[in-house]
C-alpha cells in the first residue's frame, strides 16, 4: 500500500517557499499546485476527463455539501469520492467547519472577510438569522438547504471525511473572522487545539477500523486570524501533537486572513511548522496571492475563483481578466486568449462563447470554465518552473506587472 509522503525538492532563498511533490495513494502531486474546487463532488460544468486534460492534479470537495446530499454513507458505499465522481487522481475535503459556521450567515465564501456589518464575537451578519452555534463540544448548525438542524464534532467530522474517502483531510477547526475579540480568539484557539486532538484520536481509531481502504492523511488547521504569536503557537501546537503515535501528516493554514498580509501569515506559519510535511493554504482568490503563498511557503492552495468567475463571463489571460460580455466581444473571431493551448481557445472562438453566454447555453459555462482552470493551472505550473530555475522573482515581477496593468474590465 502506498503510504502519504512529501518530498521537498528547491527552495528559495527565504527558506520557505519550495517545491516538492506529495505522494498520495491516488497518485502525486508536483508542488506548488493549484487545487480545483469540486464543492459538491464536480467541477462545476466540466467533466472530469477535462479537469485532467487542462492539467489539474487533485480535487477538493466540501465534506458539509456532500454530508448533507448525498450523504457521506452513500459516497462510501460508492467506493469513496473518487470512485463516486469518477476522478482517479488525488482528492481533498475539507472538515465542514467553514462552511457549518460561514454559510447563510452573510460571509463571503473568501478568506478575505466582509467585515464591515459583522458584530464582535458573534458569527452573524446583520439581517441574518444565526444559523450556528459554537460550543466547547462542536458546532450545531442549520443546513441552508431544508433549514433542519444538525450538529459537527470533531469526531462527526472525521467519520465524514473517512466515508468520503478522500487522500487528504483537515482537522474539524473553528472558523473566527477579523472583528472577534483577542480574547475570543485565543479562546477559540485553545477550542481549535483541544479538537484537533480529538481529531487526531478519531483519526486513528477510524484508520484501523477501515483498514481495507487506501490511507487516508489528515491536516491539522491553523488559526490565529492577523496575530503573530496567535499563528506561530498554533502551529507549534498542532505540529507537536501526538495522540498515541498518531501526528499530523501536513496542515491546513486556515481562517481570516487580509489580503495585504497573506504572505506575511502564511511565512510566520510555514517558518514554525516541520519542513518535512506539506502546508495546504485554504481558500484564496487572485494570482498575486498565489505568489504571496508561495514564497512563504503553501505547497497546495484551493481556489474558486477561476470557475466561479467563468461562469459569469469573466476571462483570464496574461493581460489581466476581462469580461467576455462586452459588446466588442460579438464579431471577435479570435480566442479567449491568444497563444492559450487549452480546449477552448484552440477549438472556439470569443464570438462563438460570447454567443453562448448571451443564448444562455450551458457549453458557455463549460467553455470558459475550461479556459479560466488552464489558465490557473499553467500558472502555477509556471511558477513551480520559475523556483526551479531560480527565477520565481523575475518571473512574479513580469507576469504581475503585466497582468495588472490595466484595470480588469470584468
Ligand atoms: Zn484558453
Amino acid at each position: 500500500m502506498v503510504e502519504f509522503g512529501f518530498t521537498p525538492s528547491t527552495t528559495l532563498s527565504n527558506g520557505l517557499g519550495r517545491t516538492g511533490t506529495i505522494h498520495t495513494p491516488h497518485g502525486d502531486i508536483r508542488t506548488p499546485a493549484f487545487i480545483a474546487v469540486g464543492t459538491k463532488a464536480t467541477v462545476k460544468a466540466v467533466l472530469p476527463e477535462s479537469v485532467s486534460d487542462l492539467g489539474a492534479q487533485a480535487v477538493l470537495a466540501n465534506a458539509y455539501h456532500l454530508y448533507l446530499a448525498p450523504g457521506s454513507d452513500l459516497v462510501d458505499e460508492a467506493g469513496g469520492l473518487g470512485a463516486f465522481m469518477n476522478w482517479p487522481g488525488p482528492t481533498f475535503t475539507d472538515s465542514g467547519g467553514f462552511q457549518v459556521m460561514s454559510l447563510g450567515v452573510g460571509f463571503k465564501k473568501v478568506l478575505a472577510m466582509e467585515t464591515t456589518r459583522v458584530t464582535s464575537d458573534d458569527v452573524i451578519a446583520e439581517g441574518k438569522e444565526r444559523m450556528a452555534h459554537v460550543d466547547d463540544d462542536g458546532v450545531t448548525f442549520r443546513s441552508h438547504l431544508d433549514g433542519s438542524m444538525h450538529r459537527f464534532t470533531p469526531e462527526v467530522s472525521m467519520r465524514v471525511q473517512h466515508e468520503l474517502g478522500a487522500d487528504i483531510m483537515f482537522a474539524f477547526d473553528e472558523l473566527t473572522t477579523l472583528m472577534n475579540t483577542r480574547a475570543y480568539q485565543e479562546e477559540s484557539l485553545e477550542r481549535t487545539r483541544r479538537w484537533a486532538q480529538r481529531c487526531l484520536a478519531a483519526h486513528a481509531s477510524l484508520t484501523r477500523e477501515r483498514s481495507h481502504r487506501p490511507y487516508q492523511a489528515l491536516f491539522g488547521v491553523i488559526q490565529g486570524a492577523q496575530y503573530e504569536d496567535l499563528r506561530r503557537k498554533a502551529s507549534r501546537d498542532l505540529a507537536a501533537l501526538d495522540v498515541d503515535g498518531t501526528r499530523f501528516d501536513g496542515f491546513g493554514i486556515g481562517g481570516a486572513l487580509e489580503k495585504e498580509n497573506l504572505g506575511t501569515i502564511v511565512g510566520w506559519c510555514a517558518s514554525e511548522l516541520p519542513f518535512d510535511k506539506p502546508r495546504h493554504l485554504l481558500g484564496i482568490s487572485e494570482p498575486d496571492d498565489f505568489f504571496a503563498a508561495v514564497e512563504a511557503g503553501a505547497d497546495t492552495f484551493d481556489c474558486v475563483n477561476p470557475s466561479r468567475v467563468a461562469r459569469n463571463g469573466a476571462i483570464y489571460t496574461a493581460d489581466g481578466r476581462f469580461n467576455l460580455q462586452r459588446a466588442e466581444n460579438r464579431r471577435a473571431f479570435t480566442p479567449l486568449e491568444d497563444g492559450c493551448d487549452c480546449y477552448t481557445c484552440t477549438h472556439y472562438t470569443r464570438a462563438y462563447v460570447f454567443h453562448l453566454i448571451k443564448a444562455k447555453e450551458m457549453l458557455a459555462s463549460t467553455l470558459a470554465t475550461i479556459h479560466n482552470e488552464r489558465f490557473t493551472v499553467r500558472l502555477v505550473d509556471d511558477i513551480r518552473a520559475s523556483m526551479e530555475s531560480g527565477t520565481f522573482s523575475d518571473f512574479r515581477g513580469d507576469f504581475l506587472g503585466r497582468f495588472y496593468a490595466r484595470r480588469t474590465q470584468a
